[in-house]
């Protein structure tokens, strides 16, 4: 594997402290991951740090799991516990933290689904990481090697006293099912928030290996000011914060002394206030490069401008990927998005008179209070954009909600996948007579999503022994009716499924956010009945 390292590592050294930071996924997807590979960066450039990437199809290691004081994973996807578990046991290490001595090394996570809810995977991890992780990793290892030599408790001890570290060893649930310190009082974690406007964060290794190959990746703004009720990513990653344009156009300048492939990371780019300024930066050096390429995660309908979309397309962007979520203006009410078929028909006509070739529209079925007129509001939409833009290639990707922790959706019902299946059915048959290619999620999948999303600690047995009988979606139903049988877990559907009162407990509320839960409650109550004033909510 060939690869460009942008910064200095540390060399070797036989005292360091040993570190594996892991990327559950295969190393193409892992070298993409700028959360994780930023992560490792902040590892390898310590001196007192040997530092060693692992992914899942990683064959050999220059550290020896024996001599590891800390294995780190990046836990970004609900299913990515399966790739854990599998690369715990390909080191022979114990996936359950009780069963693991001092003999082994500190096994900790971070990373969204972790931040979000940790609980589900509590029992796995000796310590997790709530929030941002930048300017914490340092104070992580720093407190690990100053106690070198210690027991794992009293370490573990001393990590607790970390801002935003959460210790599932030392907490317990008291008889009301509430999370408290092993003392019995009330235990609660604030989510650490890093400062973005004087750092960036980009690329540290560059490879023709990566699935964004060779790519320069700069994280240009972290959250979403939109807050829409089902997005945890802006909830969780609350307040929004940008980087100035100066330090990235610092960057980007480093950048194109290896590779002119650019790429825009952040949940809502278009709100940074000099995206215009950075994205005709890049663009003036297509003027003297012909091989500058520029791309971005996604785009807000509700703020591209033309100068953007001429920008990008001088950079070699032919498609656009835009999020529409609901397919009428009245839902989209609903979730707090702020956005109209009106404003969308606008956004396509710009981006195709600005020169791009076709838009890939993400959307969401089953989302509270929907009805089969916002479904049938979908294809007519679609149809509509489609005969004003004749020859703009038009597709578009649908998934199902999930109700997340944080978000004010946390306490609406989940449709159960039966009904997601036909809504799929109607809308493959609809956009095939209208000539649109429509991709969708899995809805068995997008379960298991929401009962790890809204679970608790007694989901951890569960997952293991679905991974012990494959990991496949046969061994999450065959596993399921083993614990209904024996009483291990008696509702599934009533964590996944069901919606919320107001004021149930959640295995979540421990942790501390920027936005507060009554803030959720509030929010939640208002915009369900945003329609017809009736609240389905059980409330
Ligand atoms: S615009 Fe996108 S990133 Fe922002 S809150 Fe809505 S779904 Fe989340």
């Amino acid at each position: 594997m060939s690869e460009v390292y942008l910064y200095k590592p540390t060399p070797f050294s036989k005292d360091n402290l040993n570190v594996w930071m892991s990327y559950p996924g295969i190393y193409n997807f892992g070298m993409s991951a700028l959360g994780f590979l930023t992560v490792f960066k902040g590892y390898d450039t310590d001196e007192n740090i040997n530092a060693e990437r692992i992914f899942t199809d990683t064959k050999t290691t220059t550290i020896d799991v024996r001599n590891l004081d800390l294995f780190a994973f990046s836990f970004s996807f609900e299913l990515d516990f399966l790739s854990i578990f599998k690369i715990l046991d390909k080191f022979n290490i114990p996936l359950k933290a009780k069963d693991r001595d001092d003999s082994y090394p500190l096994i900790c996570a971070g990373g969204p689904v972790v931040t979000a809810n940790p609980e589900p995977f509590a029992e796995m991890f000796d310590f997790v990481d709530l929030g941002d992780a930048e300017n914490k990793s340092k104070k992580i290892t720093d407190t690990i090697r100053l106690n070198r030599g210690k027991s794992k408790a009293e370490i573990l001890k001393e990590l607790s006293k970390i801002d935003g570290i959460y210790v599932p060893s030392l907490t317990k649930y008291n008889e009301e099912g509430i999370l408290t310190d092993l003392n019995g009082n009330p235990y609660s974690v604030t989510k650490s928030t890093d400062r973005l406007e004087h750092c960036c964060v980009t690329t540290p290794i560059l490879t023709e290996d990566s699935f964004f190959k060779n790519t320069f990746i700069i994280e240009i703004a972290r959250g979403c000011p939109q807050r829409c009720a089902f997005c945890n990513t802006a909830h969780i990653n609350s307040p929004y914060r940008t980087c100035d344009a100066d330090i990235i156009k610092e960057k980007i300048d480093e950048a194109f002394q290896y590779t002119h492939k650019i790429a825009f990371l952040g949940a809502a780019i278009c709100a940074h206030p000099q995206i215009e300024e950075l994205c005709e930066y890049v663009s003036q050096k297509a003027d003297i490069y012909d091989d500058v390429e520029l791309s971005v995660s996604s785009l807000r309908a509700d703020s591209i401008s033309e100068k953007v979309a001429k920008a990008l397309v001088k950079c070699g962007q032919k498609h656009a990927t835009i999020a529409l979520e609901a397919g009428t203006d009245e839902l989209r009410k609903v979730i707090n998005k702020n956005l109209t078929n009106e404003t969308f028909k606008q956004t396509v006509k710009k981006l195709r008179e600005c020169g791009f070739k076709g838009v890939k529209i993400y959307a969401m079925i089953g989302l509270p209070t929907e009805t089969q007129a916002d479904i049938q509001g979908f294809v007519d939409f679609i149809k509509e954009i489609k005969a004003e833009n004749k020859g703009f290639s038009i597709s578009v990707g649908f998934s199902t909600f999930v109700p997340k922790s944080h978000t004010p959706f946390q306490f609406a019902e989940k449709e159960g996948t039966k009904s997601l299946d036909k809504k799929f059915e109607f809308l493959q048959k609809e956009m095939h007579k209208i000539g649109v290619k429509i991709n969708v999620s899995g809805t068995k999948w997008d379960y298991i999503q929401a009962l790890f999303s809204r679970g608790g600690r007694e989901l951890f047995d569960y997952a293991v022994d679905v991974y012990k009988q494959g990991g496949n979606a046969a061994a999450f139903k065959s596993v399921m009716k083993d614990y209904v049988k024996s009483g291990k877990v008696t509702d599934f559907d009533k964590i996944a499924l069901s919606a919320r009162p107001y004021d149930a407990r959640n295995p979540w509320d421990f942790i501390q956010l920027s936005i507060p839960n009554e803030y959720n409650v509030k929010k939640c109550k208002a915009l369900i009945t945003t329609r017809d004033g009736k609240n389905e909510n059980n409330c």
